[in-house]
């Protein structure tokens, strides 16, 4: 069967055990219960919220068992999980013991797709340690300015299944792929897919960097006509040798410098695209120019290259590359301009919860004064320190690991002004900001870019993002 093609289950009588309530838990079950599959939600917690949503499922006729997610009911012939369930739970070694398949949500929901006699649209999937959001919906505005009914879904707002079983069809959908949602979807097929970086990442879950680098390069396999790597991250386009993909189907770089051949790259401030060209030797295709981009900042100009790359793969005509870039808008805490007060810019980057991600960031401004610090999650910041040590007018630290990226300042950029805040209640950012707009001189920029996770002071990213730009607004209001 070719790899684009829908692949049919009699879901009928079959015992499908469903792992976890939750986004993906429970449209899966009711997508499955609703195609006559007997299905039994297992689920770790069983708290309130846990009850009132099992008491919605048992209503329908589903089996929902609370309060114990490690046990394999004895007749499970599938399992479908939540994609952040980790791969040694008991449930799953009892699957694999017993010769259950498992499932992720991606998984089902390619399975899934076409089953209700709509159009299975093909899948442009993205994966990737950092950029995935960004990317992905600078394709769907790519994808969408060249006309096509798409979506972006995924690891995104929009679940698949939703996107899949919906009543809107589709020509084609830009996927955002978690390394988790990769390692349980053994039969996606993307048209083209692309990795856009590898780092270190979610160590603890995958065990290692080689099982989280072969989850994420199972985005490759099977794909029918573009591979994307980047050219700078060798990693990635060793998973592009690795892949088995389908006769064809070619490997396609992207990078910041001139473009090779089968590349996409920039020239004199002009995105190129020497990859879709009829003489990829000779010629050389304008797409866009790097002002198009939002921000322009380099590791976003990448992104946009991938996001240009898979809708070329995909036919998109130059112009649309051009008009999707520009009508694009990224979210918000993504380098989120906030404001300028007395000439120092206000950038609220509380995405960048990992260093990596901090390093990109770090990387996009001349002299910065920066506010780190949160949960670490393992991670080590001696060598982002050290490439960014030029550009630091001074640091703010706060949270439970700052005294490892002090620590890190210390040894590699002693010269670097640093204010420690020992708090940790709904004040610290106010004053982070304060001592931060001290810190600054004209030109500057005080950037939020903690290269942790947040939830030792806030909910997520989004709060601790918001409670930034809450602060200078306010101080923005004080000093107008
Ligand atoms: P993801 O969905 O992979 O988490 P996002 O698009 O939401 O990615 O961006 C997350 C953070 O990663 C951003 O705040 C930015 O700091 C950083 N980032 C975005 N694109 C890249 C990239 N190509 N390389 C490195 N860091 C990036």
């Amino acid at each position: 069967m070719g790899s684009q093609e829908v692949s049919t289950v009699d879901w009928q009588g079959k015992h499908v055990t469903v792992a976890g309530l939750g986004v993906s838990g429970i449209p899966a079950a009711r997508a499955l219960h609703e195609r006559g599959a007997l299905v039994t939600v297992v689920n770790d917690g069983d708290d309130e919220r846990a009850r009132a949503q099992a008491a919605e499922l048992e209503a329908l006729g589903i089996t929902v068992r609370l309060g114990d997610g490690a046990t394999l009911p004895p007749s499970t012939e599938l399992v479908v999980t939540a994609p952040g369930w980790q791969p040694d739970k008991p449930l799953f070694l009892a699957a694999a013991e017993a010769g259950v398949d498992i499932w992720g949500d991606v998984e089902l929901a390619w399975r899934l797709r076409g089953d209700n006699g709509r159009k299975a649209a093909p899948w442009l999937a993205v994966t990737g340690t950092n950029g995935k959001t960004t990317t992905v919906r600078m394709l769907a505005s790519i994808l969408e300015a060249a006309g096509l009914r798409t979506a972006a879904v995924g690891n995104i707002g929009v679940s698949l299944l939703d996107a899949v079983l919906g009543e809107q069809e589709y020509d084609v959908l830009a996927v955002e792929l978690s390394s988790y949602q990769l390692h349980w979807a053994p039969s996606l097929r993307a048209h083209s897919a692309a990795v856009l970086n590898l780092a270190p990442d979610h160590l603890d879950w995958h065990g290692s960097m080689e099982a989280y680098a072969a989850d994420k390069g199972r985005v490759y396999e099977g794909n029918t006509v573009a591979c994307v790597y980047y050219a700078a991250d060798p990693a990635t386009e060793d998973l592009v040798r690795e892949a088995d993909v389908e006769e064809g189907c070619r490997a396609i770089g992207f990078t910041l410098g001139a473009p090779g051949p089968s590349q996409l790259g920039v020239v004199d401030g002009i995105l190129v695209d020497r990859a879709f060209v009829k003489n990829r030797q000779k010629q050389a295709q304008e797409l866009a120019e790097v002002s198009d981009v939002n921000p322009p900042a380099p590791h976003n100009i990448a992104n946009a290259l991938a996001a240009a790359a898979l809708a070329r793969a995909f036919g998109v005509e130059p112009a649309a590359v051009r008009d999707g870039l520009r009508n694009f808008r990224p979210d918000a805490h993504r380098i989120e301009h906030v404001a300028d007060i007395d000439e120092v810019a206000y950038v609220d980057d509380s995405k960048a919860t990992n260093t990596h991600a901090t390093e990109a960031s770090l990387a996009a401004y001349d002299s910065i004064v920066w506010i780190a610090g949160g949960l670490a999650k393992g991670a080590t910041f001696d060598e982002l320190v050290t490439g960014a040590a030029k550009r630091l007018r001074g640091a703010v630290l706060m949270g439970a690991d700052r005294a490892l990226i002090h620590e890190a300042l210390t040894r590699h950029a002693p010269e670097v002004p640093v204010v420690d805040l020992d708090r940790t209640d709904t004040g610290a950012m106010s004053e982070a900001v304060e001592h931060a707009a001290r810190l600054a001189r004209p030109g500057d920029t005080v950037l939020l870019a903690p290269a942790c996770a947040s939830m030792d002071m806030f909910t997520n990213y989004n709060k601790r993002g918001e409670a930034f730009a809450d602060a200078v607004r306010a101080r923005a209001e004080t000093s107008a």
